[in-house]
């Protein structure tokens, strides 16, 4: 997989995190955003999705300052542009083009993976690109899990994909509730928490 960066910034141990969503988001963000400067990813455009565990995904085409309604999946084929899904024990989903031509990231939790946002993604990347699922890698990032959840959403993702005509689908298997000191768990933490930002940026050739 060549010209594509993928990070998932965890815990800033720095940052007082136990408030509501958008008060933890917005005292997370310029910290984010300069590791993700540091990593040498500071000059493309960040573009989020406002999340709301639907099944919805959008082509980013350009930059956006706000972000994406109504849409908990971005896929894009332009290089310079950083998406972004934030999330706390729902999975942040990589999908990525094996050539590094085109790429997504979902939001996949227990209602949005009910909805199928994951096959969703697979099937507008492959329409708007000539790949087809088995030109796609996915790589499925920290999430909740059994024994500290009962719905193995991970699970059903990786047999979504797999049904949905994909070979290569990657899963570290690892549990957000598990690892409190490297990830934020909204479930643990009662819901006041922070959300760790997943990227992906197609770079530049
Ligand atoms: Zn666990």
């Amino acid at each position: 997989m060549h010209h594509v960066a993928a990070r998932l910034i965890g815990r800033i141990p720095k940052v007082e995190v136990a408030l509501e969503r958008d008060a933890a988001m917005a005292a997370l963000a310029p910290h984010q955003f300069n590791l993700l400067r540091e990593q040498g990813l500071g000059s493309f455009p960040l573009v989020t999705a406002e999340q709301v565990h639907g099944n919805h995904v959008t082509f980013v085409g350009e930059p956006s300052a706000s972000p994406i309604p109504n849409s908990d999946g971005l896929l894009t084929g332009v290089r310079g542009i950083t998406l972004g899904i934030s999330v706390a024990d729902c999975a942040p989903v990589w999908l990525v083009a094996k050539d590094g031509s085109a790429g997504g990231l979902l939001h996949s939790g227990k209602k949005g993976t009910e909805l199928g946002i994951v096959p969703e993604g697979i099937r507008s990347l492959c329409s708007m690109t000539t790949l087809s699922p088995k030109d796609l890698i996915l790589v499925i990032g920290p999430c909740i899990r059994p024994p500290c959840y009962e719905v193995d959403f991970a699970a059903e993702i990786r047999r979504q994909a797999h049904e949905a005509g994909m070979t290569d689908i990657l899963d570290e298997c690892i549990c957000t509730a598990c690892h409190p000191e490297r990830y934020y768990s909204y479930r643990r933490e009662l819901g006041l928490t922070g959300r760790m930002l997943a990227t992906l940026t197609l770079l530049p050739r």
